[in-house]
């Protein structure tokens, strides 16, 4: 890489993290302890998305440690999902000061570094958590409340938003709308396995708008049906289909 050239560059995570290196392009790099870059299996199908570094990450240089990544690992469990088997990142890698929301200089200085590690990862499914980061991905200031457990198509990828696990320890009533909206995802990971809704994955990972369907009407585990009308794809599997897990 010729000096200044940007992230889109780097032609793989590592190259990506050592282009970001002691990073001082955003204010956050003043009072950061460590940058938290990502982690997880980096040829996973399956992505999800944070928002920031929260005082656990920013000590351990690991997203979703302490008690948030705690009921991360609770959510994966329940729908037979370890954390190795996904990659895991936030929209900023570096801890805003008590934990305030991310500025949006902040989010335009970084999201460029999320942006290369998607198109690196080129994961078939993203789960963005928190408003943050589904608003980054969908390109939208669309309330959480309305987005969450419905499934967006953005680049070819599929996107389901979903609430932040940090909710569930602020407020115990969002933890059974957690469960539920992972029984969502799983539900189209097992669309995509059973090759019902194969779609593509491209490198396009540029935020766009996406396409919307509403899982809500559907029981959990059960979201396929609805998927498929979305896509106007036949329900029949495609002996091509993806193993995601
Ligand atoms: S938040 Fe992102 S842009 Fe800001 S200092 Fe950290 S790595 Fe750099």
């Amino acid at each position: 890489m010729a000096l200044g050239d940007g992230p889109g560059t780097c032609p793989d995570l590592a190259a990506l993290r050592e282009h970001i290196g002691d990073c001082q392009r955003c204010p956050l790099s003043v009072s950061r302890t460590t940058l938290v870059y990502g982690s997880g299996d980096p040829s996973s199908r399956l992505m999800f998305i944070g928002e920031a570094p929260g005082k656990n990450e920013d000590l351990t240089g690991e997203p979703f440690v302490g008690a948030a990544g705690k009921v991360l690992d609770e959510l994966l469990a329940s729908i037979g999902i370890e954390r190795s088997q996904v990659y895991i990142t936030n929209l900023v890698k570096c801890r805003p000061p008590g934990n305030r929301d991310p500025e949006p200089l902040e989010i335009e200085t970084c999201s460029p570094f999320l942006s290369r590690q998607i198109e690196l990862i080129d994961p078939v499914v993203i789960a963005t958590l928190g408003r943050f980061s589904t608003h980054y991905v969908l390109q939208t200031d669309a309330p959480i409340t309305v987005l969450h457990g419905r499934l967006f198509r953005v680049g070819g990828r599929r996107v389901v938003p979903i609430f932040h696990p940090a909710a569930a320890l602020y407020d115990g009533s969002k933890r059974a709308v957690l469960e539920d909206d992972f029984r969502r995802l799983r539900a189209v990971i097992d669309r995509v396995e059973s090759g019902a809704d194969l779609g593509t994955a491209t490198a396009d990972s540029a935020p766009g708008t996406g396409t919307t369907v509403d899982l809500s009407s559907a029981a959990p585990g059960e979201g396929g049906a609805a998927t498929g009308a979305v896509n106007g794809l036949p329900g029949t599997p495609d002996p091509e289909a993806p193993t995601l897990f």
